[in-house]
């Protein structure tokens, strides 16, 4: 219901409209208008109050609620539906647990999370309004085989998004977003529901956005940065937001043809942070050390050992620079 006052706010251009006239548009009392505007205010719409003459949206809230990302959507379904929460423990988390009652395309999206999540476990901080920590909710109709590629698609989609606003990046094979040999963005794939019905994917994207330095664990800074780190300048989150889930979109709909993912490797390929690169191949306590080659059709990492060339699954295997994190 709030977000009809919004509308008509916004619809408004910035000019005063009267409590009546939004409460007759909208059927509420003008105290229940009111308490919308206070609820607005709270998440951090500026809207300035007048005697005699209403209310005007001054400024709109930095939040990544639907009614701010949806003048940058021009997607068919990813993002079509967005249930936004100021905290949460995990987008992810609580994806898992809705997928099945969701539409494939709904996308949840905190403002902070109490305990974000990176791949095995591992801690993935999310200072709120800083970044994007959002999950897709995904149901392709594909082998399990080719499913565990999606989330090649999610990188491309990240790096195009930060292209198409100017930033240059690198994809850290097969999950993580890097700017100058730095992690700035990151992505965890998980599957859910019961292993022989149908396979809900949860993606989560995590993109550290207009985190500033203080934002970041002291030990984790030598590895980890943020957009407006690197780039000297606060980014818009909405734009950005709604630019990854039309690029998400498109690359999508074709692997979901025929799980093509011809257009993705190409990207991948030629903004590898790791292709030529000596990397530690790490998977539970066995590490070895080869060179990267390559990335083959099927999204696989050629890897070149002693013992010759073999290609790795993005499963659970950590990719590590010989010297160092990336
Ligand atoms: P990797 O496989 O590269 O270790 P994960 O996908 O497991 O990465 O992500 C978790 C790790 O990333 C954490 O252990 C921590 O070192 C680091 N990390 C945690 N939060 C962030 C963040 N917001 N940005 C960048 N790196 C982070």
């Amino acid at each position: 219901m709030k977000s009809k006052t919004l509308k008509i706010l916004k619809d408004n251009n910035n000019d005063f409209i009267s409590g009546e006239k939004i409460s007759n548009e909208i059927g509420m009392t003008r105290a229940g208008v009111w308490k919308h505007i206070e609820a607005l205010r709270e998440e951090g719409y500026d809207i300035e109050t007048a005697r005699g003459k209403g209310y005007k949206l001054l400024a709109s809230a930095d939040i990544l609620s639907y009614e701010e990302i949806e003048p940058y959507l021009n997607t068919k379904f990813i993002g079509r539906r967005i249930i936004h929460f100021h905290s949460i423990d995990s987008t992810n988390k609580e994806a898992k647990g809705l997928a099945s009652s969701l539409e494939e395309g709904s996308v949840l999206i905190g403002e902070e999370q109490s305990s974000g999540r990176g791949r095995l476990g591992r801690e993935w901080i999310s200072p709120r309004g800083k970044g994007i920590w959002m999950s897709i909710v995904l149901k392709p109709e594909l082998e399990p085989e080719r499913l565990s590629r999606i989330t090649l698609i999610g990188a491309v989609s990240i790096f195009k998004a930060l292209e198409n606003i100017g930033i240059v990046s690198e994809i850290k094979w097969p999950n993580d977003i890097l700017i100058s040999k730095k992690k700035v963005g990151g992505i965890l794939t998980e599957m859910s529901g019961e292993l022989n019905m149908i396979h809900h994917l949860v993606m989560g994207l995590g993109i550290n956005v207009n985190l500033d330095k203080d934002d970041i664990p002291e030990d984790l800074r030598h590895k980890a940065s943020s957009l407006k780190i690197e780039e000297n300048k606060k980014i818009n989150r909405q734009r950005l937001t709604g630019d990854i889930l039309n690029e998400f979109e498109k690359y999508y709909i074709e692997f979901k043809k025929d799980g093509s993912l011809d257009g993705v490797i190409e990207i991948l390929r030629s903004n590898s942070a790791l292709i030529g690169k000596e990397v530690r191949v790490i998977s539970g306590k066995r590490e070895r050390l080869g060179l990267a080659r390559d990335i083959n059709d099927r999204g696989q990492l050629l890897v070149e050992f002693e013992e010759g060339i073999e290609s790795i699954d993005s499963g659970e295997v950590s990719i590590r620079a010989r010297n160092g994190y990336t």
